[in-house]
């Protein structure tokens, strides 16, 4: 090698070194440094996430500890407004049942009052010799009996119209028991009886006309709901009625139909007529039925009970 390339090798050699190694010691330390820094800031990282980590958790903890108290508080209000809720509709509803309790007495109270106030108190009056009808008393509403009925089939007998149904079902048993049974007198009016009084009056004197007939205005048949009966093979009689087979079924089954014989054998206010039945209703024609009494024993006051139940 000629001196002056050696010289040149190594003149640019070291002015190498000069810039190269410098350099290279430059880079090995911030190399060092980026790697010792680095390492420095990921553990401070490191420490940050861990601690806010631990801050997430305490939190999640916080919150789930919240969350589960808070459902508990909803829990306990949900079970005591519901307690509440449900006493409250208890005591709205015994306070509804109480209102509609009253209400319905008062409603019955007024159906009772409707009732008898559409309900005449005449009907279930005592007539005869000692309790008497006022003269201008005549039933409300009067109907025909059909001519079947009638013993006299050219004859016209009305009654009270509210009583006939009982009537008409009464005869109509008696024809399914093949008992003759026909309507010799129904309603009769003030005058008719008066007139009636009259002729017996003639016939007989007025001593035996009080028998046989009611003095006017004293009559069962004025109010419309009082029937003579009378049956076949006795001579179109009345006095031939007691003991008939008619009579007896009379005795076992008018009671059915509300119907009472008035005056019994034996009665203190009237004579013996086995043929006069006089609607009062089935429930008191009933009791009178099973106590073995009659219309007649019994106080006006407590026969007055039974008027709001004389059509039922
Ligand atoms: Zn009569």
């Amino acid at each position: 090698m000629p001196e002056s390339k050696f010289k040149k090798f190594l003149k640019q050699t070291i002015s190498h070194e000069f810039v190269v190694v410098p350099l290279l010691f430059l880079t090995i330390i911030s190399v060092g440094f980026g790697f010792w820094y680095g390492d420095k800031t990921i553990k401070e990282l490191s420490s940050q996430i861990a601690f806010l980590s631990e801050n997430l958790n305490q939190t999640d903890s916080k919150l789930a500890s919240t969350t589960i108290s808070l459902e508990e508080n909803i829990s306990q209000a949900k079970t005591s407004l519901e307690e509440t809720l449900s006493k409250e509709k208890q005591n709205t509803e015994e306070k509804f049942s109480n209102v509609q309790n009253e209400v319905g007495s008062i409603s019955g109270t007024v159906n009772n009052l409707e009732k008898l106030s559409k309900t005449d108190p005449e009907l279930l009056q005592k007539y005869s010799k000692v309790f008497f009808l006022n003269e201008h008393f005549s039933p409300a509403r009067l109907v025909e009996i059909p001519s079947e009925y009638n013993y006299f089939e050219e004859k016209n007998y009305q009654f009270y119209d509210q009583s006939w149904p009982y009537l008409e079902k009464m005869l109509k048993a008696a024809k399914r028991d093949s008992v003759d049974l026909y309507v010799y007198s129904a309603f009769r009016s003030f005058d008719t009886q008066e007139a009636l009084k009259g002729q017996y009056t003639v016939v007989y004197g007025s001593g035996s006309a009080n028998q046989f007939s009611a003095d006017q205005g004293y009559s069962e048949h004025q109010l419309g709901t009082t029937v003579d009966l009378i049956t076949t093979g006795i001579s179109g009689t009345l006095s031939g009625f007691d003991g008939t087979k008619a009579y007896n079924w009379l005795l076992e089954n008018a009671y059915k139909f509300g119907f009472v014989l008035s005056y019994p054998k034996n009665n203190a206010y009237y004579i013996y007529e086995p043929w006069h039945w006089r609607f009062v209703g089935i429930e008191l024609a009933t009791y009178l039925k099973s106590n073995n009494k009659y219309f007649y024993d019994l106080d006006q006051r407590q026969i007055d009970e039974y008027l709001i139940s004389v059509f039922d």
